[in-house]
């Protein structure tokens, strides 16, 4: 009786169960965590192995144009972090739509702030 099905960008409405809204939205919460778990493994990912080794490479390539400052290859390594977190990020947020999508289906009524499964 509760169909949410994704067909490309249209999403059907989800009713709630409590109030017959349709003013429904799909939870974020494997999106959430996906974002969160992802950012922090690669960024962890990147700053262990490409990271530390861009890092330290474009670093010293910056190092020897402005002049030897022992900072500038830590700079670089925690440039190769962001860099990995934000791909992590990504990547973490795609994984937890499908998961929010195709497991989770958590959805929250914008009328009544009822929570439930669809
Ligand atoms: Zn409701």
């Amino acid at each position: 009786m509760i169909i949410a099905e994704n067909h490309g960008d249209r999403i059907i409405p989800v009713f709630c169960p409590k109030c017959g809204a349709t003013a429904t939205e799909l939870q974020a919460t494997g999106r959430k965590t996906g974002v969160v778990v992802g950012g922090v493994v690669g960024a962890a990912l990147t700053a262990g192995f490409r990271g530390a080794k861009a890092g330290a490479a474009g670093g010293a390539a910056v190092a020897s144009v402005i002049g030897r400052n022992p900072t500038t290859a830590t700079m670089g390594a925690i440039a190769g972090a962001l860099v990995g977190f934000l791909w992590g990020a990504r990547a973490g947020y795609i994984i937890g739509r499908v998961v929010d999508e195709k497991l989770l289906r958590l959805y929250r009524c914008h009328a009544c702030g009822e929570e439930f499964n669809a």
